[in-house]
């Protein structure tokens, strides 16, 4: 398959680019490189560009003739998202829409988007594809709303698509090769290991009085090339003119605690913590039941365990302290 990775430079879409070179398919990386890291794909295979550049996308399209689009370009942070909606609802939404109307132009009817499992209402069980949704974030409300437009696209004009909802996206990969650096980093593993790193004093608990066993919040955290073999399995099944939703997570849910137990397990120290209040947007629990993506693609994740998945992390973060940049 030939396929267009946009945003094919960060932290998942990076992963999956390794992936599908692995199964001997035809890449290319269209990123910006506002947030991803030119070091973390293969240099031939990136262009520079940004997605609102509507008429360098189509030329692209054609010229490469690309059959697949996976579309994880946009911006993931949830409390940034509140702070700041109107950039999210440009970079994901309005950016999106350019992405999905270029492919009609260029007759690319394919693509597989990365969508996120804020798009849920917190549950104390196992989330599936048609749980209640309650994107209360304008990240998880810009995902909900790509969404619904790429369903409408396909219903309209026929493509074919997949939607992935990720879970917690993290773990390092290739013996600490590549692995999580966002700036500023906002998620909990990479901002728990820059204790031991010395990096950071402490981590915050963004709160501790949810509805929950030990009252922080609860997350499926799941390994980066798991998600790989997901995007790998989805985008080889899709079929022109229809669509298939899957959430990809473990089933299993850690609590923020848990998360720096098991940090501290693996790295051999004591983590300092501190309490701090909630972070807005915040679900209490979100996990996933991944029956559907088990059972018609034949996914298996990897990484069984939070420890493990740490351990490659922690691989990552010692050998890279300041990540992708030299
Ligand atoms: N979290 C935290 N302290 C931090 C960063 C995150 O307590 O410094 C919590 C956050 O409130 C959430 C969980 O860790 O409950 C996972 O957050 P992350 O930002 O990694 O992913 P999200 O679930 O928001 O996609």
């Amino acid at each position: 398959m030939r396929i267009l990775a946009t945003g094919g430079a960060g932290f998942v879409g990076s992963a999956t680019v390794r992936r599908l070179l692995k199964g001997g398919h035809e890449v290319f990386v269209y990123d910006n490189l506002s947030t991803g890291h030119a070091d973390s794909v293969p240099g031939e295979l990136l262009c520079r560009a940004d997605l609102d550049d509507s008429e360098r996308l189509v030329d692209f399209l054609r010229s490469k003739q690309i059959e697949t689009v996976m579309h994880f370009a946009g911006s993931i942070a949830v409390g940034e998202s509140v702070e700041d909606p109107r950039s999210y609802y440009r970079n994901n939404v309005i950016n999106s829409q350019i992405l999905l109307e270029s492919m009609l132009e260029a007759d690319v009817g394919r693509i597989l988007f990365s969508s996120t499992a804020a798009v849920y209402a917190a549950t104390d069980g196992l989330l599936t594809e048609d749980s209640a949704k309650d994107p209360d974030s304008p990240y998880a409300f810009s995902k909900w709303a790509i969404e619904k437009m790429i369903a409408d696209f396909s219903r309209a004009y026929g493509l074919g698509y997949g939607v992935l909802r990720y879970f917690n996206a993290c773990g390092g990969s290739e013996e600490g090769r590549f692995g999580e650096d966002h700036h500023p980093e906002t998620h909990l593993i990479p901002l728990v290991l820059k204790v031991p790193l010395g990096q950071r004093e402490f981590i915050g608990i963004f709160g501790n009085d949810y509805p929950t066993p030990d009252g922080t919040c609860i997350r499926d955290y799941i390994h980066v090339d798991d998600l790989a073999e997901a995007h790998l399995l989805a985008a080889e099944a899709i079929t022109p003119g229809r669509g298939s939703v899957y959430n990809i997570g473990t089933g299993t849910g850690n609590s923020v605690l848990e998360v720096i137990e098991t940090a501290q397990d693996v790295v051999g120290e004591k983590i300092a913590t501190e309490i701090l209040p909630r972070r807005a947007g915040d679900a209490a629990r979100l996990v996933a039941g991944s029956e559907k993506l088990r059972s018609e693609l034949g996914w298996q994740p990897r990484y069984k365990n939070l420890r493990e998945i740490i351990a490659s992390a922690w691989q990552w973060h010692q050998a890279n302290p300041n990540g992708y940049e030299k």
